[in-house]
């Protein structure tokens, strides 16, 4: 379980991108977060594996308080939570499953396991027949895929996917959508972050709303709300 009692973030610029936020997300849960842009969804997100620190409240994820963390425990804390992006970030250089081997490789797994989870991940976002590609080699929505792998293959409790379908056509995702579900059905909590309208009103989960840094909406099986 997520948890977050008073939290507030303000910036060493100054900016406070969190005002104020209470809420529990539930393992497992599928979570939209929605909202303008600059209203504080990445913070948010960013909080959760500590990339950012709150400036007041608390943070929990499961028995862990991620406001009292020690800066060692990060990397422990990491290893339960995936992370993709829009952009992908993935390694240019390496292959693709070079670049889902590299997560497997820091935590210094032996090789023929790496090997076996490697291409188990591979086969769930049916990319397993371009294990050799590089990422140049591949369409978009392809690197999505290799990012998502990449992402789950420490088997993380908790996915946290920013905006990933912002750079990707309709299809495409669709097919992002329906392999987040996967990965949802086997008890992965996942929390995205969206400004794709349709997905979020054909798709129905719980909508989180973020505006100016608080939470202005949150419904079990909302709707993307935002004529944008
Ligand atoms: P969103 O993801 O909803 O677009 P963000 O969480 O990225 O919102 O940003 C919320 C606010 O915090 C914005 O005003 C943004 O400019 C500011 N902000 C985000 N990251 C930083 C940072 N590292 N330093 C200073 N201000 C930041």
């Amino acid at each position: 379980m997520i948890e977050m009692q008073g939290v507030y973030k303000t910036y060493p610029n100054g900016v406070t991108a969190l005002n104020g936020l209470d809420v529990r997300i539930q393992q497992g849960e599928f979570v939209y977060v929605v909202g303008p842009s600059g209203a504080g969804k990445s913070t948010f997100t960013k909080l959760i594996f500590r990339e950012e620190k709150p400036s007041k409240g608390s943070i929990h994820i499961n028995d862990l308080d991620l406001a009292a963390m020690k800066e060692r425990r990060i990397p422990k804390l990491r290893r339960n939570i995936g992370v993709v992006y829009q952009d992908f970030r993935l390694l240019p250089r390496l292959t693709v499953y070079e670049n889902v081997a590299f997560a497997l490789e820091v935590i210094e797994q032996r090789p023929a396991e790496i090997k076996t989870r490697v291409m188990d991940v591979l086969e769930q976002v049916r990319l397993k027949n371009k294990a050799r590609f590089i990422p140049d080699e591949l369409s978009g929505g392809e690197q999505q895929r290799v990012s998502i792998a990449r992402a789950i293959a420490n088997r993380p409790r908790i996915l946290i996917a920013d905006e990933p379908t912002g750079n990707l056509d309709p299809e495409t995702s669709w097919e992002i959508m329906h392999i987040l579900e996967e990965i949802n059905q086997t008890g992965t909590t996942i929390l995205m972050a969206t400004h794709n309208r349709e997905v979020v009103n054909r798709v129905r989960k719980r909508v989180i709303a973020i505006e100016d840094g608080v939470i202005v909406r949150d419904e079990r099986r909302g709707d993307y709300g935002y004529e944008d």
